[in-house]
């Protein structure tokens, strides 16, 4: 019976939507003119209600008759790891007073409009641009024993997306250790090898905005139906996750239908999983389900042969000694040790004279010292807003919403501690206050930071990110 209407509706929608939405679908038995079909997901059987229920019906009733119905049976997604998946009837809850597991096929869709889809899955095409810098490749991630490991099972993923143990890959590393360098490498070879292959890659921030905003516009689940569609996902910076359990929590739910799908999931942090704070525990188990592997700080041998690398690519020479005294000073930090040569170049380019020792050990001394950035009065209030998981708007709205005016208040706090800014100027950057408001802010911070232990913790990993 399922095999005849799919034949009718193949015939009646796009290929693209066909294979999306009607080939996961499972026929699981037919008794007493009922057909029940397992769906991989709620969120599938509700975009199937949404949008191919008349399809379905008529589909049915060809086969079966006017007094056909339909049984929708979801394979419940937290399961993850059980062989035999569980499966749930569809509850009733807003199918009036039908028996629980049934419903009519002729069921009025909730929302016949498109409510604005982040993507039309099987409607539209779906094109996803990777974001992929070509730029960070693997000819230029140069190898030592500092990122053998990390490298190596890169390539591994690269060649078999989806098809090793290290599923998800966690990089992790310090600062400038070549992680995002990494992590585009990796894309940037699947989709040389796999040009058919979906690949994303996209740092943790915005990922996270991404959510934020589909919350705000309901349309939550088209953003998670999108990753869903991934055949590679690769985050940069999941440590930017932490404390945010909304985005954690759709990230949880994506992550395990790509691994259950066969899909790659490449993730990098700048800490080990058990080093990471404020992660829901279910999310780091999964995390460690593949492999972890670190970026060090390159070893002396690494970091001459990267700074060769670059003055050869550039084209441009450079005494050995130089190169020798940039290695020796500039020990753990990529970045670092490219702008200091970058720098060297520009300097003896431009003004057409040899590097010295001396120039060279200007230049050193700034990388090796400007490395604290000045905060800035926009700056705290997205890292505040960023952490309570809202907009800045939000933050700066009149809204009396206790949990908006903590923020508020904690972005004023941050803004008298980490910048020079007076009262009056802090509170017209936030939200057009005044001085007094401000000041009553600090004051009611500097008490909750006295009384309440949430709150004392707010404070503890907020100062974090400005110091
Ligand atoms: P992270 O994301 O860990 O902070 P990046 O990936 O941004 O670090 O790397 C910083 C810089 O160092 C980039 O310009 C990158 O190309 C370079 N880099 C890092 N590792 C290597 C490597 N193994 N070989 C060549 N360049 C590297
Ligand atoms: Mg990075």
């Amino acid at each position: 019976v399922w095999k005849n209407c799919l034949v009718f509706i193949k015939d009646n929608i796009q290929p693209q939507a066909f294979k999306t939405w009607f080939e996961p679908i499972k026929p699981i038995k037919l008794s007493d003119n009922a057909l029940s079909i397992q769906v991989p997901s709620k969120f599938f059987y509700e975009w199937l209600e949404e949008h191919y229920v008349k399809l379905l019906k008529v589909a049915l009733t060809k086969q079966l008759g006017e007094t056909a119905k339909l049984v929708y049976i979801i394979r419940m997604e937290n399961t993850y790891g059980n062989k035999e998946p569980f499966t749930e009837k569809i509850p009733s809850s807003n199918r009036g007073n039908m028996s629980p597991q049934e419903m009519d096929v002729p069921i009025k869709s909730k929302n016949p409009e498109l409510r604005n889809p982040f993507v039309i899955p099987g409607i539209r095409n779906i094109k996803i641009e990777s974001q992929l810098n070509p730029n960070y490749n693997f000819d230029n991630f140069l190898e030592g024993d500092s990122n053998r490991l990390a490298r190596s099972a890169g390539m591994a993923v690269a060649n078999k997306p989806g098809g090793t143990s290290f599923n998800p890959l966690l990089v992790f590393g310090g600062v400038g250790l070549g992680k995002t360098h990494l992590a585009h490498a990796i894309g940037v070879e699947i989709k040389d090898k796999y040009p058919e292959r979906t690949v994303l890659y996209i740092s943790a921030e915005k990922f996270t905005q991404q959510y934020i905003e589909s919350v705000k516009k309901n349309t939550r689940n088209d953003f998670i139906h999108f990753y869903q569609l991934i055949d590679v996902l690769i985050i940069d910076d999941v440590q930017f996750l932490s404390g945010k359990s909304g985005t954690q929590d759709v990230f949880f739910h994506i992550f395990n239908h790509l691994h259950q799908n066969g899909k790659q999931v490449v993730l990098t942090s700048d800490k080990a999983p058990v080093d990471m704070q404020d992660f829901e525990q279910r999310l780091l188990s999964r995390f460690k389900w593949g492999l972890s592997a670190e970026l060090q700080s390159p070893d002396y041998e690494t970091r001459i042969s990267i700074l060769k690398n670059k003055l050869y690519r550039d084209g441009v020479e450079m005494p050995d000694d130089i190169i020798d005294y940039v290695a020796k000073h500039i020990k753990t930090n990529i970045r670092e040790l490219e702008g200091a040569i970058i720098s060297l170049i520009a300097q003896s380019t431009l003004n057409k004279r040899e590097v010295t020792i001396e120039l060279a050990q200007q230049v050193v001394e700034k990388f090796v010292k400007n490395t604290k950035r000045e905060v800035s009065i926009d700056y705290i209030q997205k890292v505040v807003s960023d952490y309570f998981e809202m907009d800045v708007a939000t933050l700066q709205s009149k809204t009396r919403k206790r949990h908006i005016v903590q923020a508020r208040q904690l972005a004023m706090f941050f803004a008298k501690k980490f910048t020079k800014a007076s009262l009056a100027s802090i509170g017209s950057q936030i939200g057009k206050r005044d001085h007094a408001t401000v000041l009553h802010a600090c004051k009611t911070v500097d008490n909750l930071a006295e009384t309440d232990k949430q709150f004392r913790k707010y404070i503890e990993d907020l100062t974090k990110k400005f110091s």
